[in-house]
């Protein structure tokens, strides 16, 4: 049974979709006005493993939206002079392309606010006809103190309430709660417009998400996650939009992810500690590093970002990728381990546990490299034909839910190799043979010309083995 703390709650609730067949799940998105950094791919991250969790009990219907009009993204189309949509396409192409380097799936639909204007409209057009917006000036507002359930998910008190003091900008600090805009009026004529029957002007940046959450999950949505910081706010202006159209909960589970520190401080560029994924491979370190490092800290916990813990994730995973190439090329007897057999199984149990228990990713991992530890101690004479296919097979189930397991390219020597690979063959055949010739001297030159071409050789009783680093 899968449980997750719901935020309306603050505890860990059993969670099943409500049709007990499809999740009906919705993200938020990037606002696409420059590309993300580390702490939102870390939310990205943590959907990701969510989604896949839920993928393997039951079909899961991801919505996310892309932010594609805002205040700042208004700004610098103005000042580049160029529409929004040439300002946020190559960002929007540059969010998937970084999703992808970290094995990010992509969700069942991506909606761009800006192709989703008429259903905003509409949505404000409701609010208006049942009271909860109002004009003033030429812009529309939602009136909070209409709206009585206002602040349950982030638990605000009633008493901060600012009745009638309004709010413009799409984002501001956490303060006390205001009547936030709906669809703002120009204000500088450069500024993009749609037509409403309400007049002239585009939608405030917590519109979206209700009018497209509903539009492709219905009114009641199983699951809506995002950061933390979206709690208040957005997340509550959202609730207080759809419900008030609809009477009916908004949604069932909010699942929020904590944030990213950099060395025990927020991320900021002021300090000189604000990381893109593209910084982080210029310095040289693999996309599946990252992803690993993100993954490791479960997402109800701040995790604290330093490149030690990279060069740690690095060794993990080096681990790993030495343990699956043992495991797959090893000459073993046909047969079974029982030992290894149960220590397999409590691994798979011990898994499927911790990501249940709210996604507990560390603990995942963590039966990962007990299981490794212990067929390590029992190798080589322990491990058995059987027991190899077990562990494989259970490797593949790790990498649907974590996508952690490095992809490897590895070989005992063999005939009739190909391009680059027979020149790696042609270097291994040379190093085993001075090797059998006992000239150390040769044999050393050419594992290190491996080792710089990024191929690692081994001598085993088995022959001589090698596997790309
Ligand atoms: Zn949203």
């Amino acid at each position: 049974m899968l449980k997750l703390t719901n935020t309306l709650t603050g505890t860990p609730e059993t969670f099943t979709p409500q049709d007990n067949s499809t999740v009906r799940m919705y993200a938020c998105g990037p606002t696409v006005y420059n590309y993300v950094h580390i702490g939102n791919l870390r939310t990205y991250v943590f959907e990701d493993v969510l989604r896949r969790h839920l993928s393997s009990k039951w079909k899961v219907e991801h919505v996310m939206n892309i932010t594609d009009i805002d205040d700042k993204i208004i700004q610098r189309s103005i000042e580049t002079g160029k529409d929004i949509k040439s300002y946020t396409a190559p960002f929007t192409e540059a969010f998937f392309e970084d999703c992808a380097k970290l094995r990010i799936q992509k969700p069942e639909i991506i909606a761009s606010a800006t192709e989703h204007i008429d259903e905003m409209i509409e949505l404000v057009d409701r609010l208006l006809k049942k009271g909860y917006a109002y004009r003033e000036g030429d812009s529309i507002y939602y009136r909070i103190s209409q709206f009585g359930d206002y602040g349950r998910l982030s638990h605000l008190d009633k008493r901060e309430l600012k009745i009638g003091a309004r709010i413009d900008a799409d984002e501001y600090e956490k303060e006390q709660p205001r009547d936030f805009v709906l669809w703002k009026a120009p204000k500088d004529p450069k500024e993009p417009t749609w037509h409403a029957p309400f007049g002239e002007g585009r939608p405030g940046w917590h519109l979206e998400c209700s009018a497209m959450a509903m539009k492709y999950l219905g009114e009641t949505l199983d699951l809506h996650c995002g950061a933390v910081d979206l709690i208040f706010p957005h997340h509550e202006n959202e609730i207080a939009q759809s419900e008030a159209v609809t009477g009916h909960p908004f949604v069932r589970f909010w699942v929020h992810g904590e944030h990213l520190l950099v060395d025990g401080e927020k991320m900021a560029k002021s300090k000189g500690n604000f990381y893109t994924l593209r910084d982080l491979l210029e310095k040289g370190y693999g996309p599946l590093t990252i992803r690993y490092l993100l993954v490791s800290v479960r997402y109800r916990k701040q995790l604290n970002f330093t490149f030690e813990g990279l060069k740690e994730a690095e060794r993990a995973l080096d681990r790993i990728k030495e343990f699956v190439f043992q495991l797959s090329t090893a000459e073993l007897k046909a047969g079974r381990n029982d030992k290894i057999s149960t220590a397999t199984g409590a691994a798979r149990d011990a898994f499927e546990a911790a990501l249940d228990d709210d996604l507990n990713t560390s603990g995942a991992l963590g039966a990962l490299h007990t299981l490794i530890g212990e067929v390590n101690r029992a190798a080589p004479g322990g491990l058995q034909e059987d027991n190899r296919s077990g562990i494989l097979d259970w490797l593949r189930i790790v990498d649907e839910r974590l996508a952690i397991i490095p992809p490897m390219e590895h070989s005992v020597l063999q005939q009739g190799a190909a391009g680059d690979l027979q020149e790696i063959e042609e270097l291994v055949r040379k190093y085993t043979e001075a090797r059998r010739n006992r000239d150390f001297a040769l044999s050393d030159k050419i594992r290190k010309e491996l080792n710089e071409r990024g191929v690692l050789v081994q001598d085993t009783r088995e022959g001589t083995k090698w596997r790309r680093k």
